[in-house]
Order: C-alpha cells, then sequence, then structure tokens
C-alpha cells in the first residue's frame, strides 16, 4: 500500500559481531526508509537468552552510530516483550488459529524417524490438531499454529519476484515453548505488526520463513508487510560469506584497516544494489536514487582487495 508511511527495521540478533551482511541489511533499510520520507527502527532480537550478549549489542549499536545509520525512537529490546507475545500465542488459541499441543518427546522422535524412513522432510502435525482439549493430560504442552493445509501461498517479493510455496509444506510451527516462552517466529511477527513495520528488507536466508510468518499476520487478522529478501553475500570462491574469506565484525574495517564510515558505506550499498557506472556516491544521492528494485537478484561477491583499497 503507497499511501501508508514506510516503517522498516533492522533487527539484528545479538549472538555475534555486526558482520558485513548485517552492516548491508541496516543500510538498505535505512535508505529505502528514507528515500520514502518514512521511518527506520532497531529492534535487537534477543530472545534467545543463552546466545545473545551485551558485547554483541554494543557492538551493533557502536556499529550503527560509526555508519550514521541512525534510527527513530528507542531501541527495541524484543525480550522485554515476552508477555505481549505470549498474549497473542493465547489469543491464536482462543480463536482458534493455534492449539496446545501435548505430544511428548517420544511420540515427536517416532514422527522424525517416520519421516526420515520416507526421505520427506519433517513437518509436524499434532494429533492435538483435532484433539479435544477435554482429554489434554496433565502435562506441559507447547503451542502450535495452526497451518492452513490447503492450497498455496504466493508473496510478491520486491527483489526476488513472485515466490509460491504450498501451505502443505508448512508446518504447525511452535509459537510458544513448554515453558511459555515465545519463539522468535512468533516474536518477530508480534513486534513487526506493533512497530507498524510496513516493509520487511533482510537476508534471504529469511525467506522460508516469511511462509511461516504470514499465517501468523493471516489469524491476527493484521495487514501484511511488503517484502524484500536480497540474496546474501559471498565470499571470492562462490560459497556463503564467512570468516575464512577474511569477513569480520565491521569494526575491525575501521580500527584494523581504518576505513572511513562514507568508504564502507559506500562498498556496502555497490554490494547488491546497481546504479549507473558511478564509482562514489554520496549519502544524499543514495537517499534521493535507493530503490529496491535496483538490488540484484543474485549473490554479490565480497572481495577483500577492494575494501582494503578504498
Ligand atoms: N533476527 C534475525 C537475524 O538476525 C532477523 C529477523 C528478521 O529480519 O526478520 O537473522
Amino acid at each position: 500500500n503507497s499511501a501508508a508511511p514506510v516503517v522498516t527495521r533492522f533487527a539484528p540478533s545479538p549472538t555475534g559481531f555486526l558482520h558485513l551482511g548485517g552492516a548491508r541489511t541496516a543500510l538498505f533499510n535505512w535508505l529505502f526508509a528514507k528515500a520514502n520520507g518514512g521511518k527506520f527502527l532497531l529492534r535487537i532480537e534477543d530472545t534467545d537468552r543463552v546466545r545473545s550478549t551485551q558485547p554483541a549489542i554494543d557492538a551493533i549499536i557502536d556499529g550503527m552510530r560509526w555508519l550514521g545509520l541512525d534510527w527513530d525512537g528507542d531501541v527495541v529490546m524484543q525480550f522485554a516483550g515476552a508477555e505481549r507475545h505470549a498474549q497473542v500465542a493465547h489469543e491464536m488459541v482462543a480463536n482458534g488459529h493455534a492449539y496446545r499441543c501435548y505430544m511428548t518427546n517420544d511420540e515427536i522422535a517416532a514422527m522424525r524417524a517416520e519421516a526420515q524412513a520416507a526421505k520427506k522432510p519433517l513437518r509436524i502435525r499434532s494429533p492435538w490438531r483435532d484433539r479435544p482439549e477435554s482429554e489434554a493430560p496433565n502435562l506441559p504442552h507447547v503451542v502450535r499454529l495452526r497451518a492452513p493445509q490447503e492450497g498455496a501461498v504466493t508473496i510478491e517479493d520486491r527483489v526476488q519476484g513472485a515466490v509460491t510455496v504450498k501451505n502443505e509444506e508448512i508446518d504447525d510451527l511452535v509459537l510458544l515453548r513448554s515453558d511459555g516462552t515465545p519463539t522468535y517466529m512468533l516474536a518477530v511477527v508480534v513486534d513487526d505488526h506493533d512497530m507498524g513495520v510496513t516493509h520487511v528488507i533482510r537476508g534471504d536466508d529469511h525467506l522460508n520463513n516469511a511462509f511461516r510468518q504470514l499465517p501468523i499476520y493471516r489469524a491476527m487478522n493484521w495487514p501484511e508487510p511488503i517484502y524484500a529478501h536480497i540474496p546474501l553475500i559471498h565470499g571470492p570462491d562462490g560459497a556463503k560469506l564467512s570468516k575464512r574469506h577474511g569477513a569480520v565484525g565491521i569494526e575491525a574495517y575501521r580500527d584494523e584497516m581504518g576505513i572511513l564510515p562514507e568508504a564502507f558505506d559506500n562498498y556496502l550499498l555497490r554490494l547488491g544494489w546497481g546504479h549507473g557506472d558511478d564509482e562514489i556516491i554520496s549519502r544524499e544521492q543514495a537517499v534521493e536514487w535507493f530503490d529496491l528494485s535496483g538490488v540484484g537478484k543474485s549473490p554479490s561477491r565480497f572481495d577483500l582487495k577492494k575494501l582494503e583499497n578504498l
């Protein structure tokens, strides 16, 4: 809906350093918001209590400041919203779009073995989908999405184009764990909705998740966001970018290589977004020119040499 004011967000999980791909996602979200007179928000997805760390949170915020990617309002800490997330899961149970599942670990293991034997991916459809609550044992349970089983969903992705997935491929994913804590899949949707996010721009490793997140929007009767899934960055050898390609936390480019933020921003911008042959694009020009239609469909290549020569 082009009439709604644009709201984008960067939603990193603070489980490691802010890497190149994350910084680029943040930049594209920032630019898209600015180019459309909208808002850019920052949400730290710290729901994984074991792997989230304060140094990682600090590195993200520090890196965003260094890159000049200022966000609107306060940083949203996802874990602080756990009660709200749980409340939505309970609402979904009440309106029939989710159910309490009392399957035991043994039952799940049996389902997994069956899927393996049939050489099919595990897609959980719990017997508790249809069993009345009155038969429920007094045992810990999870809350699962009652995923639609028939038909298909097509996403008109702004980068990938139309992508269709059959509903039979979407499992009854867990919304609330047995200890009552929300899963990432639920938290992301509730937060994006509550924060008024209109455009979800992120790495295409999340494209599959979009098909698991949409049923939650539909169950709650919430407006669906526009999706844009950006191809990942590859190393010079064509494999997913990793440390062995010389990719490190972005603070190393600043501290060890002495790269200036303008140059680094420019490098990030050119990594997956094309605009003519201009070598150097100023921030003002980028804001003026940035559009999702300029984001390429194939993975971009990281080139340490090019970065070193900035
Ligand atoms: N927290 C997720 C990640 O860091 C991103 C979630 C999203 O952008 O929807 O991979």
